[in-house]
């Protein structure tokens, strides 16, 4: 009977879609992020057939070879794979799947919760109001800014990013430019984005910047301090990609000196710390990396990363086979 690593107990949909297949599922009784020595006794000797891993658990070759030669998928609960050395797998003959497609929704959502948080300033108005400072309605009271009708830049027009566009031009009449290193003219023509041949052009002209760009070499720190500068001062950063495309302690200085306006975080450089003076910024929201952490989505990824491991223990391809470009 093959048997399954789980290193963190998921939602429930996906351990009873492996356990109809009669696999024995063996879950991490810590729920927590296990520590590098942690996963590799959990399995030597094992013989584990499939591991079932999380974002926040770093795949390289030593936990590789501690699976054995047996092993023939890592099945991570993310889109992202930053996490995980494909070379390394690669080397070893270990089949990488992600679950791509199952959160695009739920993410675009959170976008745009954190970008109309932002700008309607509903953070800071929940803090001022329960801290007991509201007197009655005034004219010049916590202003914001309006989304609809401005201009939206979006870095990354892939899954998540297009649909962020979609909502914003079909929800919020907004303009949308973007920037990707592959030019969508089929999206352009149906939503009437805008192709900019450089991150610069979106920032100069972007009320509001979102970065939905995998983390790669290409676009560690793409954010930076120079790039800060090139955004509106009257402009919005919103990143639920990945937390190192923004250079963090760039930001909080960024944030502190007026360079842009606001910012809102799902993801963090050195998750889960913060960088140093970014909690008491009031013009930034900052969530817990909940991007995708709905019922419904985070089940329909619990159950494609076990279709994953299902379609490599019966020796077909994996629907979300990832490979190193
Ligand atoms: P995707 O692959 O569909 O889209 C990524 C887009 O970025 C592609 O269009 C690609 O061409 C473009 N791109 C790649 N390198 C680029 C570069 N250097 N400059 C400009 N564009 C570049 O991926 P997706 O499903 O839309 O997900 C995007 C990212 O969102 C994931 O890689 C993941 O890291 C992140 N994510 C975060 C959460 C969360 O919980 N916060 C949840 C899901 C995904």
């Amino acid at each position: 009977m093959p048997k399954i690593f789980i290193t963190r107990r998921i939602p429930e949909a996906g351990i009873q879609k492996l356990q109809a297949k009669g696999y024995e599922v063996v879950i991490s009784p810590e729920d927590r992020v296990l520590r590098k020595e942690e996963v590799l006794e959990a399995l030597q000797g094992q013989n584990y057939d499939a591991v079932l891993c999380l974002l926040t658990d770093k795949i390289d070759g030593d936990i590789l070879d501690a699976a054995g030669k047996q092993c023939k998928i890592f099945a991570n609960l993310a889109v992202g794979f930053d996490n995980v050395d494909l070379k390394a797998a690669e080397e070893r003959r270990i089949a990488i799947t992600n679950t791509p497609g199952v959160l695009t929704n739920t993410v675009a959502e959170h976008t745009f919760a954190l970008m109309l948080a932002i700008a309607h300033r509903v953070c800071e108005a929940d803090r001022f109001t329960r801290g007991g400072h509201y007197e009655g309605w005034a004219p010049m009271l916590l202003l914001g800014n309006d989304l609809s009708g401005k201009t939206i830049g979006i870095v990354g027009l892939g899954r998540i990013g297009s649909r962020v566009a979609y909502h914003a031009v079909k929800g919020f009449d907004a303009k949308v430019i973007y920037y990707d290193v592959a030019r969508n003219e089929e999206f352009e023509k149906e939503y009437g984005a805008i192709y900019k041949a450089n991150v610069e052009d979106v920032l100069h002209e972007a009320d509001f910047v979102s970065i939905h760009v995998p983390l790669l070499d290409s676009t560690r720190h793409l954010m930076n301090a120079e790039r800060f500068r090139m955004m509106k001062p009257t402009a919005y950063l919103v990143n639920t990609s990945r937390g190192p495309i923004v250079d963090e302690a760039a930001l909080v200085k960024a944030l502190k000196s007026g360079v842009i306006r606001g910012a809102a975080l799902d993801v963090f450089e050195n998750e889960p710390a913060l960088a140093s003076g970014l909690v008491e910024c009031e013009n930034v929201i900052l969530t817990p990396h909940i991007a995708s952490a709905t019922e419904e989505t985070r089940s329909a990824m619990a159950e494609l990363a076990a279709d994953n491991i299902i379609a490599a223990l019966e020796g077909q391809a994996p629907p979300n086979l990832v490979k190193k470009k």
